[in-house]
């Protein structure tokens, strides 16, 4: 028989699941961040839900980089050590891959996630390291996201392509969905159709082969800035991977101006694709007018992101929660005080970690805003200094506050690192005043303290350009409120004074630099500080309404389920009613946050 959603783990898996990083512990470097911790969260949900999955990466051995920051906040880096012995299980198989006209082995290493009922997702680590290979294919399975174009393109090689054959070694011939998080992966593809036109020519292949594999492949795009989809010459294409290979390529109208786009590549064979919010499903139709674009919301892995104090009182009200996630819509039935306490916790354990961090004792009492990801420019961290003057005087007039920052730049974004040192500035600048302190090393580890333990999680996008977020989410399933701008997956879950406050307008309207802080200095002053200080229990409103409305949607489980329903069972899944077509306007999205909640609201 077919294998079956819902059954047990010795069926095949349906869905392989592609990801350049995975985020599966902090003690495993092999994710830079959102895109990883994402698909590790992704895999946790599969096997609660106990679905047949498998997950697919590169195993990194030096990982993303260790950050070190000085004391005025220049970044360097270093190569992290791991050991994959340590960790994961080295399986006998291999596979063998051509790149630049030499034969690549490839073994894969696997982790296997368990999920709260015993159901295990596998997640195949590549590694060409082994004496067989050229010194120089030994080292691509080594870095994430570091190397030069050529790397890197060899490294999507491996992914997508050594990907489906390890697949195929390692015995996986049924799989009814190849999902690719995002386009690094998206030689998928050219696998899959080198396997439909078997014994021919990849060049050969007919419109029917192509449909074929169109109908097994499903696309997640992350990124609506555009130098995040990769873009490589069609002559080191055509080097690396082959004469007919790129032809192919060429002919499938994959390489406008020259240039292979591997997001052209996923949304050309891909039967269903979608954003990440509805916000960035409607960035992405218009970046990519002639593909139907649909959205699934992210979430964040319910268990994996509640703190332990949070964790207890949940199981005491709402034991069902761990189950099923929607329970924590009933949140809203418990005492305000027990969410005081539980916070009060979750900030102790918080304020602990910088002090051993750092040496610094930070006062519970006061109002402690987080900022947390990856340092680059349109996340503007500095957003909140604009007016430093202005900052001092809020402290003096709304009372105290203090903001504890994360995050690393990328090596080569030197804009990034310049926001960090201006951070850095910015705490000398203000220290009588407030406090303001920024923890190196970033990770899965650091990012649950942090967004669990603060009182106010800060987000400030330029407009447009966030496609999702995430962090916000986990800080909402730990009952802290977010403030932030009205972009990626917080026009979905704003609103205001009820799970948090918006800075600036609703998505629709841009704002200037002005009004935005101009908005943000206003909420802090007016709004939040008085709220924090005079009306305590009001503040825990907010906290508990953040779980009930956001912590019981904006998780994994929910985002599986969301790619069940309009992805996998439409991409020949059984259950699949086969119909093969996706309106070109998949869904009625209008009018978002706006429903304009009333006073009465909850
Ligand atoms: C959750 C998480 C992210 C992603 O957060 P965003 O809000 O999407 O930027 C990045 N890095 C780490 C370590 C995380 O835990």
């Amino acid at each position: 028989m077919e294998s079956h959603l819902g059954r047990g783990s010795s069926q095949a898996p349906s869905v392989a699941y592609f990801s350049m990083e995975f985020g599966i512990e902090p003690e495993i470097p092999t994710y830079s961040g959102g895109l990883g911790v994402l698909a590790g969260d992704t895999i946790r949900a599969a096997a609660d839900l106990g679905l047949p999955f498998v997950g697919i990466s590169l195993l990194h051995r030096k990982g993303y980089f260790r950050q070190h920051l000085d004391r005025t906040g220049n970044q360097a880096e270093s190569d992290l050590d791991w050991s994959p012995e340590e960790v994961l299980q080295s399986l006998p198989s291999r596979a063998m891959i051509t790149i630049a006209g030499r034969q690549v082995q490839i073994r894969a290493w696997r982790y296997t996630v368990r999920g709260q009922f015993g159901h295990s997702v596998p997640i195949y680590f590549l590694d060409t390291d082994f004496a067989e290979n050229s010194p120089e294919d030994r080292r691509l399975t080594d870095l994430l996201y570091r190397g030069d174009d050529y790397y890197r393109l060899c490294q999507e090689i491996v992914l997508g392509i050594g990907g489906v054959a390890m697949l195929r070694a390692l015995g996986y011939k049924q799989i009814q969905a190849y999902h690719m998080n995002e386009g690094h992966s998206a030689f998928i593809a050219v696998a899959l159709v080198a396997e439909q036109t078997w014994g021919r020519s990849l060049l050969s292949a007919s419109s029917a082969d192509v449909e074929a594999v169109r109908q097994r492949c499903v696309f997640t795009t992350h990124t609506p800035v555009s130098a995040g989809h990769d873009r490589f010459p069609v002559d080191m294409v055509r080097h690396a991977l082959g004469q007919v290979q790129t032809d192919f390529l060429l002919r499938a109208n994959c390489c406008p101006d020259g240039c292979l786009n591997m997001t052209e590549l996923a949304l050309r064979f891909s039967r269903y694709v979608n954003g990440v919010s509805m916000r960035h499903e409607k960035t992405s139709r218009t970046m990519f007018c002639d593909h139907p674009i649909d959205s699934v919301t992210n979430g964040v892995h319910a268990t994996t992101w509640t703190s332990e104090p949070f964790q207890r009182l949940y199981d005491r009200f709402i034991p069902e929660w761990r189950r099923d996630n929607l329970y924590l819509r009933y949140a809203i039935g418990i005492p305000r005080e027990e969410i005081r306490q539980a916070h009060a916790e979750a900030k102790a354990r918080l304020l602990a970690e910088i002090d051993r961090r750092t040496g610094r004792a930070l006062d519970a009492g006061i109002l402690t805003i987080g900022f947390a990801r990856r340092a680059t420019a349109y996340k503007r961290p500095d957003l909140l200094f604009h007016d430093m003057e202005r900052l001092k005087s809020i402290a003096g007039k709304a009372g105290p506050f203090q903001i504890v920052y994360g995050g690393k730049a990328h090596p080569r974004d030197e804009e990034g690192k310049n926001l960090i040192r201006r951070v850095f500035h910015a705490a000398g600048v203000l220290q009588d005043a407030l406090t303001v302190v920024y923890l190196e090393e970033y990770d899965m580890a650091l990012g649950k303290i942090l967004c669990s333990g603060v009182d106010l999680w800060l987000n400030t996008p330029q407009k447009s350009l966030e496609a999702s977020g995430t962090s916000g989410m986990k800080a909402a399933l730990n009952g802290v409120p977010s403030l932030s701008v009205v972009d990626g997956w917080w026009v979905e879950g704003h609103v205001e004074n009820i799970t948090g406050w918006a800075i600036g307008n609703n998505w629709r309207i841009e704002s200037t630099l002005e009004a935005e802080t101009e908005s943000l200095y206003d909420k802090l002053e007016n709004v939040i500080l008085p709220l924090f200080y005079k009306q305590p229990q009001e503040y825990a409103r907010i906290m508990r309404s953040a779980i009930a409305l956001n912590g019981s949607y904006f998780n994994a489980q929910r985002m599986l389920t969301q790619y069940l329903y309009n992805a996998y069972n439409r991409a020949g899944f059984p259950g699949s009613n086969g119909d093969g077509a996706m309106p070109a306007e998949a869904l009625p999205f209008e009018a978002p946050t706006y429903f304009e909640p009333t006073e009465n609201f909850i």
